[in-house]
């Protein structure tokens, strides 16, 4: 049994056949514990080494194409994103973003090219294997019916204890950790539906840190956050990528929010890259303008130096 998330659009695009929402997928294959030992050591050197070298990469995207009734709505040639290092994508809405990041969790097969995770093709990766290694946040979540959030929290268990195994005490634990690191313990015997939509957001990124995978694909985790809570969740998704080695990616609105916390950069306009690289080099009034259209100032932050950007 693997946990498979699925967004509503997501899933009748690419398989209109099967349930939409939180769906859950049997597979015969079986389980390996793992410990978060088994995790390779965040990689120091490829977060220094900056944009598109080829220390630790993890997800190739190589001519890859998206289309629906003949438009093109992404291409993107050439793009890589590695372990240890936290990107943000950007960009206005339309451009691509949840697409690209869908066609990266597997939740639509491209129309042309080829994307590999970990050297293999994704079509090759088995549902239960891949869900180990490669845990997604959809932009809208599903709903959770009947669901606590303890219970929620809990699915993303599934790829490693499977449906017959037993939950054990390792992965009580997990999920303990999970529910404290997202700072939703306090909610564990909510139903899901009754939370706030913040509330709610933070409840998935527990039930992804639960999964314990590798690499996470986050779909604007921050959209319903107030101002605090999404420097929280930013400072621990930083943390999940520079001390754990975790690769992420992560949609994000707030420029200055990227720009505060993303070791790297990928600008997306009409379902193209259209920049690529540090913060301090995509922060840049005439960059900005070409992404979002509108004319922008670019400050730096008093104490911290990274540049912060405003409309004019
Ligand atoms: P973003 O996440 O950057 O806001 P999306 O990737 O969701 O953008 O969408 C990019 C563009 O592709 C939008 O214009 C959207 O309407 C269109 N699009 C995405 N998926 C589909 C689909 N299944 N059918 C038709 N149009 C789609
Ligand atoms: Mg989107």
């Amino acid at each position: 049994m693997i946990l498979n998330l699925r967004s509503m659009d997501a899933q009748s695009a690419s398989n209109p056949t099967t349930d939409p929402g939180l769906h859950v997928a049997t597979s015969p294959q079986q389980t390996t514990p793992r410990t978060r030992s088994d995790r390779r050591p965040s990689s120091d050197a490829a977060v220094r080494a900056g944009p598109d070298t080829d220390a630790g990469e993890t997800f190739e995207i190589r001519d890859v194409a998206y289309r629906v009734d003949g438009r093109t709505i992404l291409e993107v040639s050439d793009l890589d994103f590695r372990s240890g290092s936290l990107s943000g994508l950007i960009g206005p809405n339309g451009a691509g973003k949840s697409t690209l990041i869908k066609l990266m969790a597997r939740q639509q097969r491209p129309s042309a090219g080829s994307i590999r995770f970990d050297g293999k093709a994704l079509g090759e990766w088995g549902d239960r294997e891949f869900a180990r290694r490669v845990a997604y946040l959809p932009q809208e979540t599903p709903t959770a019916p009947g669901l606590t959030v303890e219970e929620l929290v809990a699915l993303g268990r599934y790829p490693w204890h499977g449906p017959l195994g037993s939950f054990d005490e390792d992965d009580r634990e997990r999920v303990e950790q999970a529910l404290v690191r997202a700072d939703v313990a306090r909610f564990s015997d909510r139903l899901v539906e009754t939370l706030s939509g913040g509330e709610r957001q933070r409840v998935w990124l527990a039930m992804l840190l639960a999964q314990d995978a590798d690499c996470l694909l986050l779909d604007e985790p921050t959209s319903a956050l107030d101002v605090a809570q999404q420097v929280e969740v930013m400072r621990l998704v930083r943390s999940l990528s520079r001390d754990e080695g975790l690769g992420v990616v992560v949609v994000l609105h707030d420029v200055n929010n990227a720009s505060r916390f993303c070791d790297r950069l990928v600008a997306l306009h009409r379902g193209e890259v259209v920049a690529r690289g540090r913060p301090a080099e995509l922060v840049e009034n005439d960059v900005l303008q070409s992404i979002y259209g509108v004319d922008m100032g670019i400050l730096r932050h008093p104490s911290r130096g990274y540049p912060i950007s405003f409309v004019q």
